[in-house]
């Protein structure tokens, strides 16, 4: 049984675009110029995918040091079993963890199985997760999932991609977490941290999460697998945070790819 995560903060869930950067000043034009229509500024940002891909050792070394400094990094959704993890996942959608955790910790503790959810109903459902965003939708998918868990899966969180994205509410992320998660398979669960961080450092540069997911995939070896997804979320969240990273105190500065790191 997964044990409870209590956390200490929370970030957006949402997986938006690679922060923009701050365009430079327009060079003076001369009158006739000026009086031309001016030119859009380009993003002064390089694309990540003309950044120098990291070697293998360059990518083995960056995620020694993640392990030697948080061998068993945690995910900060609370849940108490695969299902209530799935429900947490699927109601974190467009929300911050720390909110998701408050709503959930009274709702799981009186339905943490899809009986007891279905038993419970659509219109308490919806008044436990009232302050999470879009929560009129999500409590339709909470009782649609588990309708259909216990229709199709014997009451059980099932174990493949296939199965789980076919769950109402639940996509591919979902999925790569909760497989990641509750049966420790080695999926790259890709939110706005894990792809902010991929393009970045230049470790796995793509235009979409999936493009990301498939590139980390790719690189990071094996045996760094099992927490590569926690390891990335919580360097995303705390150190390599979207408008000011903390480059001088990041594990990894010397290897990241990004022209812009302050150190
Ligand atoms: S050096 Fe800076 S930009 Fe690069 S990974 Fe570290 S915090 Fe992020």
């Amino acid at each position: 049984m997964a044990k409870i995560i209590r956390p200490s903060g929370g970030r957006k869930s949402s997986v938006p675009a690679v922060p923009k950067k701050p365009a430079k000043k327009a060079a003076k034009a001369s009158p006739k110029a000026a009086a031309k229509k001016t030119p859009k500024p380009k993003p002064q940002q390089p694309k990540p995918q003309k950044l120098k891909p990291w070697t293998p050792a360059e990518v083995y070394e960056a995620f020694s040091r993640f392990r030697k400094a948080n061998p068993e990094p945690k995910g900060e959704l609370e849940h108490l079993n695969p299902y209530t993890l799935l429900v947490a996942v699927v109601l974190s959608a467009q929300a911050t963890d720390a909110g998701v955790n408050k709503a959930t910790r009274a709702l799981f503790a009186v339905a943490d199985t899809p009986d007891k959810m279905l038993a419970l109903g659509e219109e308490k459902v919806r008044d436990y997760i009232k302050t999470i965003g879009l929560y009129r939708n999500k409590a339709k998918n909470v009782i649609a999932l588990s309708e259909k868990l216990i229709a199709e899966f014997g009451g059980e969180v099932p174990r493949t991609r296939p199965e789980i994205e076919s769950l109402p509410g639940a996509g591919r992320k979902t999925a790569n977490v909760v497989l990641n998660m509750a049966y420790g398979e080695h999926t790259m669960a890709v939110d706005t941290h894990v792809f902010r961080v991929g393009n970045r450092t230049g470790l796995a540069p793509g235009d979409t999460p999936l493009a990301v997911e498939l590139g980390l995939e790719k690189v990071i070896p094996p045996e760094f697998m099992l927490h590569a997804h926690h390891w990335l979320i919580l360097h995303g969240r705390y150190t390599c945070l979207a408008r000011k990273p903390r480059c001088e105190v990041c594990l990894i500065n010397d290897l990241c790819r990004w022209p812009e790191k302050s150190v």
